[in-house]
């Protein structure tokens, strides 16, 4: 096996022993393969494995570089988002994980009426409040779903966060469960036409604590394709 075959084989065990340990379906937990900054025959590579979701950052990036993959992948966006940018996404990714403000949402709505489709949104959340991190604070979360929820061709899925850096891997546990909490919280309002089923949450250094804290979706780069050069 090369070393994308044997990391992503061993992210998918890991997965799964920590669903066991909680008691959850591995079912319920998707990798996101991160590929920001890595290039397209990588992308075909994990594909080859079996990988079907790749998650990008940057919008320009994602221009030049999506379409050079020939493989059917289905396409996370995950980076900050500039609302006069989203008319390159339109159409070409299944989520978006990064919506933090009513004018992005305004403006995903009004880019995917064009195409007649519905684009799958999450929430994200600056759930450590730190000065720095984009997402909307926790206690102004209910505000921004309501007239969110309202808009059409798009569907709110469930919530995002990147916690704060931690040096130990169970210091950012009680960040994964208070995303969990939130989402209970902002489900229990019933809103119409929302779902709170999706926590996208756990990176290459804490995707074991966020599977066991409920994540459905985890984001995954590093380990799959190995660092990166570029930060972020
Ligand atoms: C880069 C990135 C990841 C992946 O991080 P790794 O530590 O390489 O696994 C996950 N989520 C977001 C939002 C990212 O920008």
């Amino acid at each position: 096996m090369n070393d994308i075959a044997s990391n992503i084989a061993g992210i998918r065990e890991r997965i799964a022993a920590a669903c066991r340990r909680v008691d959850r379906n591995p079912e319920e937990v998707r990798l996101i393969a991160v590929s920001k900054v890595k290039p397209a025959a990588q992308i075909e590579a994990a594909f080859a494995c079996g990988q079907r979701r790749f998650g990008e950052s940057y919008v320009q990036e994602f221009r030049d570089k999506s379409p050079a993959v020939q493989a059917p992948v289905e396409w996370h966006f995950i980076g900050g988002l500039q609302t006069n940018k989203v008319k390159y996404l339109r159409g070409k990714v299944a989520m978006i994980h990064s919506v933090d403000r009513l004018s992005l949402a305004t403006e995903i709505s009004r880019q995917w009426q064009k195409i007649d489709a519905c684009c799958k949104i999450l929430l994200q959340v600056n759930i450590g409040e730190e000065e720095q991190k984009s997402g909307c604070l926790p206690n102004d979360l209910e505000q921004l779903v309501r007239p969110v929820a309202e808009l059409p061709n798009l569907q709110i899925c469930g919530l995002m966060c990147l916690p704060p850096h931690c040096t130990e891997t169970e210091e950012v546990r009680p960040y994964f469960r208070r995303l969990r909490e939130l989402a209970a919280q902002i489900d229990s309002l019933q809103l119409p036409d929302i779902s709170m089923t999706e926590l996208s949450m756990g990176m290459s250094g804490d995707f074991e604590v966020a599977v066991e804290e409920g994540a459905t979706l985890v984001r995954v780069g590093t380990a799959i394709f190995g660092e990166r050069v570029r930060k972020n």
